[in-house]
């Protein structure tokens, strides 16, 4: 695979420099997101219009149809009452004569070519009792023309204000003579043991079909390609990871029972078959790379301990990393006294951790301590120095990247079982694609005891209901959440659990919260304790305010999605959720587990301004409390780029592929392994390793 700088030199230019594209069709370009002639080359067609069968006109059906003919005569009148400006043709070939019509397209009568071969090519509708053909667009029939508009399979785009499909057929148009001269991307032995057609001849196929066959073949091709690299790049890593060296933890069941003594309750079922596969996978001497996922509310704390505790007993040290500093705080305060019970010790480290405490800390871990660390991100930054780290606890992140676990190494000298954990729900198919690398245990059910959160879509308009509701569950003695969304920032809601936000956005979503507390407290809420949490505080803010929670002197949260996703305040009983359309059905799922965490009966409202659809979508969640369910169909009505946040990091840049064909991934996965089986192939392409080494370091989706 020779990559010549010729063809990259076209690629790289702006679309601006393109034949035919001045300024202001670039800035439309760039609207979405084309800017270089790779972009607009990479902007695949949404759908087809197939023109391609040629008919006579004698054989013609209602429907969309294609024909070869000569216009007779062409006529243009205004109809008055109807306030239209008519135009119709006759159009006839050797079998028969169609009639055409169009509608205020009076330019069209001294256009439309007469006494000469011409292709049509539309939609033949019945019209008082006789077919006609509705708007056609008619072409003079000459050789050579690739790029007509009729008579051909027809591309339709991706399509922004001003910028219809036709015109970006024109702009595509500039760079159809450059297509046939790109090299190939893949391996020409993957191509030929595969049956893939070259990337040319797909790119050329994908714009410029020349049936439905080589474009099915050029669909295929491109999603191939895909999902393929994507493949690599998890094989890459579940290789990579099985030749380190780990450290094997041995199991104890008189270890195993002491654990559930302290924790206090029987596991349910699938705790026990997740903590069962997590043990026996820490036994063995390669490093354990597991999610464990669960549903909100599922008890993936207990099955963490169930492993942490093993390896405590066996003398080493396990480190648990939490998303945020209120988090590892919460897990601290929890784990305490079930640890202590069983003779262990906790530290807990923060990035404001002191000096003082941070060295004696390190000073007992760097003396082999069998030690519980729980901290955030600083574990891994801080000179924490484990003697000992064995087994690694990540809670509520997707995924771990391979120099954040490399770094891990460093310090223990091999490298610790990883286990992540993660209530965000992977359909099967994505488990397979992004998260291949991984091996994954599901806690199937619930504690016993839980009440399902009672859910309802409210219309705006009648949110009165919901704070009367609050105002009940307040005079009972519980707690409350208002959750805002983030306004005015797209990108920042269609990340996995809608969850994250930062910057513009979370300044908007700053004074909307603001102004909430100020209305709730003047109006619905009167006379209640009502407290403000939202990304800008500083972490000693939002610790002051969730410790206020907590302890229950405030009655009311209003908050911004920063509300930790992990946070446990069994009192809380109702959460009302301004704005719900703006989140996907799991992040809803993911906000309403804050609710319903003991106990009492919990409710859950979703406030919404939307009619019809959206509230439709909404409505899934009063219907069931599976949150992999719920995923599955955020999968269907959003797509995985949208869920998944393919623009944040192109980790899903999945344009064609579709993740939900799994003999496609068997195919793809097939081939992947065949490839990094192969070490002559490995070393042959370079330029494949270098891609794939840019997608393995992606460490998160969202
Ligand atoms: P999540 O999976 O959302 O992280 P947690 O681990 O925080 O859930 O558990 C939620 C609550 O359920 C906690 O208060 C925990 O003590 C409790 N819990 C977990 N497992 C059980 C069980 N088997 N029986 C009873 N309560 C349980
Ligand atoms: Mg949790």
């Amino acid at each position: 695979m020779s990559e010549s700088t010729k063809q990259y030199d076209w690629r790289e230019r702006p679309v601006g420099s393109l034949k035919g594209v001045g300024p202001e069709m670039a800035e439309k370009l760039a609207r979405l997101d084309i800017v270089t002639a790779g972009d607009l080359i990479r902007h695949f067609p949404r759908r087809y219009e197939d023109y391609s069968q040629i008919v006579a006109i004698r054989d013609m059906r209602p429907g969309t149809v294609t024909f070869r003919g000569k216009v007779e005569r062409v006529s243009a009148r205004y109809a008055r009452a109807r306030k239209l400006h008519i135009t119709e043709a006759i159009i006839s070939d050797d079998t028969g004569t169609v009639k055409a019509i169009w509608f205020n397209q009076s330019f069209l009568a001294k256009t439309i070519p007469k006494d000469t071969p011409v292709l049509v090519s539309g939609e033949l509708k019945f019209r008082n009792n006789d077919l006609a053909m509705q708007s056609p667009t008619i072409e003079r029939d000459e050789e050579g023309v690739i790029t007509r508009e009729t008579a051909r399979i027809l591309p339709v785009y991706p399509e922004t204000e001003g910028l219809s499909s036709r015109q970006l057929r024109r702009v595509m148009d500039a760079v159809q003579p450059l297509v046939g001269a790109v090299d190939e991307t893949m391996p020409e032995e993957v191509v030929g043991a595969c049956g893939l057609m070259s990337y040319s001849e797909a790119l050329r196929e994908i714009h410029w079909p020349a049936d439905a066959g080589t474009l099915e073949r050029a669909r295929h091709r491109l999603a191939f390609e895909e999902l393929w690299l994507l493949m690599l790049a998890n094989l890459a890593t579940k290789r990579e990871l099985q030749s380190e060296i780990g450290v094997g933890v041995e199991f104890s069941a008189d270890v195993a029972k002491g654990t559930i003594a302290a924790l206090g309750f029987e596991l349910t079922d699938g705790q026990r078959k997740s903590a069962w596969e997590i043990l026996q996978d820490m036994v063995e001497t390669r490093p354990m790379n597991r999610l464990l996922q669960g549903d909100v509310g599922s008890g993936k704390t207990a099955v963490a301990v169930m492993a942490a505790v093993m390896a405590l007993a066996g003398g080493r040290q396990v480190a648990i990393m939490a998303p945020t500093e209120v988090l590892a705080r919460q897990h601290a305060a929890n784990l305490e006294p079930v640890l202590a019970a069983l003779g262990f010790g906790v530290g807990l480290l923060l990035g404001r951790t002191a000096a003082a405490d941070k060295r004696a800390l390190a000073a007992r871990l760097a003396a082999g301590e069998p030690l519980l660390v729980i901290g955030t991100q600083a574990l891994l930054t801080d000179n924490v120095g484990f003697a000992d780290l064995a087994l690694v606890i990540i809670d509520e992140q997707h995924r771990f990247g391979v120099g954040q676990r490399q770094n891990l190494k460093a310090k223990s000298g091999w490298l610790p079982h990883l286990l992540t954990m993660t209530a965000t729900p992977i359909p099967r198919t994505l488990q397979l694609t992004v998260y291949g690398d991984l091996d994954v245990s599901v806690i199937e059910g619930m504690p016993p005891g839980r009440r399902p959160v009672i859910t309802k879509v409210i219309d705006a308009v009648h949110r009165d209901e919901a704070y009367a509701l609050i105002n009940e569950q307040l005079d009972h003695g519980h707690q409350a959440f208002v959750v805002c969304p983030l306004i005015e920032d797209s990108a920042a809601l269609s990340d996995p659990g809608g969850l994250g936000g930062s910057g513009g956005a979370e300044a908007a979503g700053v004074r909307s919260v603001t102004a909430e507390v100020a209305r709730l407290t003047k109006g619905p809420l009167k006379n209640r304790r009502v407290g403000l949490m939202h990304g800008r505080l500083s972490a000693d803010e939002k610790q002051a305010v969730m410790d206020d929670f907590v302890a229950g002197r405030l009655d009311v949260l209003v908050a911004t999605t920063v509300i930790e996703v992990g946070v446990d305040v069994p009192n809380a009983t109702v959460m009302l959720v301004e704005g719900a359309e703006r989140f996907g059905l799991a992040a809803l799922h993911q906000l309403r587990g804050r609710v319903g965490r003991a106990a009492h009966q919990s409710y859950c409202l979703l406030a919404t301004t939307q009619r019809g659809q959206a509230a439709d979508r909404l409505r899934a969640l009063e219907r069931t409390n599976d949150g992999f369910r719920l995923a599955q169909i955020d999968l269907e009505i959003r797509g995985p780029g949208q869920i998944y946040g393919r623009r944040q990091h192109g980790a899903l840049d999945l344009r064609l592929a579709d993740i939900s064909d799994a003999k496609l991934l068997a195919d793809v996965r097939n081939s992947a392994d065949a490839f990094l089986s192969d070490p002559a192939l490995v070393v042959k392409y370079p330029q494949i390793m270098a891609r794939v080494a840019a997608l393995q370091t992606i460490t998160s989706l969202d």
